[in-house]
């Protein structure tokens, strides 16, 4: 009897100290969500972060140039300089942005001429991020155009993708996932998976998932189990170690639409209960979560809310 007594003691000492011990951890290393949205940088990127900073964001992305020219200026030393002054001095480090490419560039195109330019105009993508220090670029896979096989235009985008780390230092490729829409591939988990598989650096090539493409795509994020399921999925499929960002987007259209039309938090068909998961889930933690929400007046306010859930 006196030796279960002297056992019993024993293990709720252990207890206690392992849940201080926890706790201490929890304190010193916290697990941050960063939550922000695709903001302006007109006037030079240097503004990104503070229009960021104005909506109380903690992430941000934005395009490094305008998004739907071929050819821009490049980067001046001052406005680089700006850049990171202005990061410093509203507390982004490069883990909380996540610039975006344009919209033109095509990394799966069919045709020689057209694949160059994309590829060209990705590489200066690339390398605008590693100029202005950054760790991420998160880009759109790109089309087949009905030229040619789904299979052919996913090896044109891995091999596009290794030459542009060939010729960049430090930026992770961050593939972004699709609604599917017209000849977009990348609408499948198994399409992202096969580009991972062909890139040989596997340490500069990640993925951003957007909940309104996943969901128009098909997969089912709205329900409880649905949700468990998607992510299950991603997590065998893709590895949940190569998700890099998040876009967090409501949706206009059903599941399955193949359409990608985005809509405030809540006000679509995903609703709001998705949005609460996420928030809750450390899956998601120390990666920029980003809103490209239609009203940008909302977002001050959508921020404010995910934040009020952590
Ligand atoms: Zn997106
Ligand atoms: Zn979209």
């Amino acid at each position: 009897m006196r030796n279960y007594i002297i056992l019993y003691k024993l293990l709720t000492k252990i207890t206690v100290l392992f849940f201080r011990l926890f706790s201490y951890f929890c304190q010193k290393y916290p697990n941050m969500k960063y939550i922000g949205a695709h903001v302006s940088a007109e006037g030079g990127v240097e503004n990104a972060p503070l229009n960021a900073k104005e909506i109380e964001a903690t992430a941000f992305a934005f395009f490094t140039k305008n998004q739907r020219r071929w050819e821009s200026p490049p980067l001046s030393a001052r406005s680089i300089a700006l850049f990171k002054e202005n990061c410093a001095k509203t507390g982004f480090s490069s883990a909380q942005i996540l610039p975006h490419d344009g919209y033109l560039i095509n990394l799966g195109h069919p045709e020689k001429e057209a694949l160059e330019k994309s590829r060209n105009a990705f590489n200066d993508e690339m390398l605008r991020a590693e100029q202005l220090g950054l760790s991420l670029l998160n880009f759109h896979p790109g089309g087949h155009l009905n030229a040619i096989s789904l299979d052919k235009c996913l090896c044109r985008i891995s091999e596009s993708i290794n030459l542009a780390l060939d010729k960049t230092k430090g930026v992770t490729a961050v593939i972004e996932n699709t609604a599917g829409q017209g000849s977009n591939v990348g609408f499948s988990f198994a399409h992202l998976a096969q580009i991972i598989d062909r890139v040989y650096d596997k340490n500069r090539i990640g993925v951003c998932i957007d909940t309104c493409h996943t969901y128009s795509a098909g997969y089912d994020l709205k329900t409880e189990t649905g949700y468990l399921q998607t992510w299950l999925e991603f997590d065998e499929i893709v590895g949940a170690n190569y998700l890099r960002a998040i876009h967090l987007n409501d949706t206009k259209k059903e599941q399955g639409s193949r359409v990608d039309r985005h809509e405030n938090i809540g006000l679509g068909f995903l609703g709001k209960e998705v949005f609460i998961r996420m928030m809750k889930d450390s899956r998601f933690d120390n990666i920029p979560i980003i809103l490209e929400t239609p009203d940008s007046e909302q977002w001050a306010d959508e921020i404010a809310w995910l934040k009020s859930i952590m």
